[in-house]
C-alpha cells in the first residue's frame, strides 16, 4: 500500500514535470514563419530590404521586410519587385541616409559587457525619448503606467511616441496585453516603435554578466533576434530596426552579430530604477512589464516636476529616430 502511494505520487512528479517541460517547449516557438531569412535588397521606391519570408497562407509568395532608411518605418512588401544586392552594395545603397549613418555611427559604440549601443540622441532636444522594456514576466502589463503617461503627455503630444521592446516570450504570454497596446496605437494615443528585445531574454539571476542574458552559454543571437522579429510579425507589430540587450549586456562579438544582421543596438543612458537622471535627449529606460515599480514612481516623479512645461509643449517625448547623429 506504502510504495503503491509512493509509486503514484512518484508519477504525478513524473507527469508534472514532463508537462512544464512540454509546455516550455511549446512555449519556446520554432521558427514561426516560413523559411524566415536575412536578405539584401532594394525597390525602385527608396525602400531597402532586410528580411524575406513565405507568406504562410501561401507559400508560393514571399514577402519582403521593407525598411524607409529616412524615417526608419518598416512594413511587409508584397507584390513589388525587389532587386536582390550583395551585403556590400546594400550598406553602400544605405551610406548616405538617416539610418546608415546611425548604422556607421554604431560601429564606434562597442563596449565592453554592459550598455553597448547609441543611447542618447540630440543633446538639444527638450526632453527625452522613452523607451519601455517588456522582458519575460509572469506579472500583467502595467496599464496604470500607460493611463498615466498618456493623461500626463496628452494635452502636448498626440499620439505620444514610445519605444517598447518586445520579448518573444512577454508576447506569448500576453495576449490581451498584446490588444491593449495596440489599441492605443489604433486610436493614436501612442506611436509604438517596436524594439527587438530578443525571444528568451535569457536571465540566471545567480551567473556572472559574462554568462548571462545574452551571453548565457548555448545563446544564439542571431536566432535569437530574428525570431523575436517573426513573433512580431505574426502579430501584426512591425519590428523597427532598434534592439535592445537583454540587461544590456553584450560583448564585442555579439555586438557586430546584432549589427550585421541590419539592427541598431540601442543602450541607454538613463536607468531610472538604477539612479541613473535624464538629460536632454537620453533614451531612458523603465520596465512596465510589473517588476520595476521604482523606476516608474522615478519616471512620474519626473514627468510632475514638467508638468508646467509640458502643458507649454516645452518638454517631450521623441521618437527614437529624432536627433541620432
Ligand atoms: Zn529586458
Amino acid at each position: 500500500m506504502y510504495v503503491s502511494l509512493v509509486y503514484k505520487s512518484l508519477s504525478v512528479k513524473v507527469f508534472f514535470i514532463a508537462f512544464c517541460l512540454l509546455l516550455s517547449l511549446a512555449l519556446q516557438a520554432q521558427p514561426i514563419l516560413p523559411n524566415y531569412q536575412v536578405f539584401w535588397g532594394k525597390t525602385i521606391n527608396g525602400w531597402l530590404v532586410i528580411r524575406r519570408w513565405q507568406d504562410p497562407a501561401d507559400t508560393t509568395q514571399i514577402v519582403y521586410l521593407g525598411l524607409n532608411p529616412v524615417t526608419f518605418r518598416t512594413r511587409p512588401l508584397r507584390g513589388l519587385p525587389v532587386q536582390p544586392l550583395s551585403p556590400m552594395a546594400w550598406h553602400t545603397a544605405t551610406a548616405a541616409t538617416p539610418y546608415g549613418l546611425a548604422l556607421a555611427a554604431e560601429r564606434f559604440r562597442s563596449t565592453p559587457l554592459q550598455d553597448a549601443g547609441l543611447q542618447r540622441a540630440d543633446t538639444n532636444l527638450r526632453g527625452f525619448s522613452l523607451t519601455i522594456d517588456l522582458c519575460p514576466s509572469r506579472k500583467p502589463l502595467d496599464r496604470t503606467f500607460f493611463d498615466r503617461l498618456i493623461a500626463a503627455f496628452d494635452s502636448a503630444e498626440r499620439p505620444i511616441p514610445v519605444a517598447i521592446s518586445l520579448t518573444g516570450l512577454w508576447l506569448n504570454t500576453h495576449p490581451a496585453d498584446v490588444v491593449y497596446l495596440k489599441q492605443l496605437q489604433y486610436k493614436r494615443k501612442l506611436a509604438i516603435t517596436w524594439v527587438n528585445h530578443t525571444y528568451h531574454h535569457a536571465y540566471k539571476p545567480a551567473a556572472p554578466l559574462t554568462q548571462n542574458f545574452i551571453l548565457t552559454p548555448g545563446t544564439n543571437p542571431t536566432q535569437e533576434a530574428l525570431l523575436a522579429e517573426q513573433a512580431m510579425l505574426a502579430r501584426n507589430l512591425m519590428p523597427s530596426p532598434f534592439f535592445r540587450f537583454p540587461g544590456l549586456v553584450s560583448d564585442a562579438a555579439v555586438f557586430n552579430q546584432i549589427l550585421s544582421l541590419g539592427l541598431l543596438p540601442m543602450g541607454s543612458d538613463a536607468w531610472l530604477a538604477k539612479g541613473q537622471r535624464p538629460q536632454s535627449g537620453s533614451w531612458v529606460l523603465i520596465h512596465a512589464n510589473g517588476n520595476e515599480p521604482a523606476g516608474l514612481a522615478d519616471f512620474f516623479a519626473l514627468i510632475q516636476s514638467k508638468s508646467t512645461q509640458i502643458r507649454n509643449r516645452q518638454y517631450l517625448l521623441y521618437p527614437l529616430e529624432q536627433g541620432l547623429p
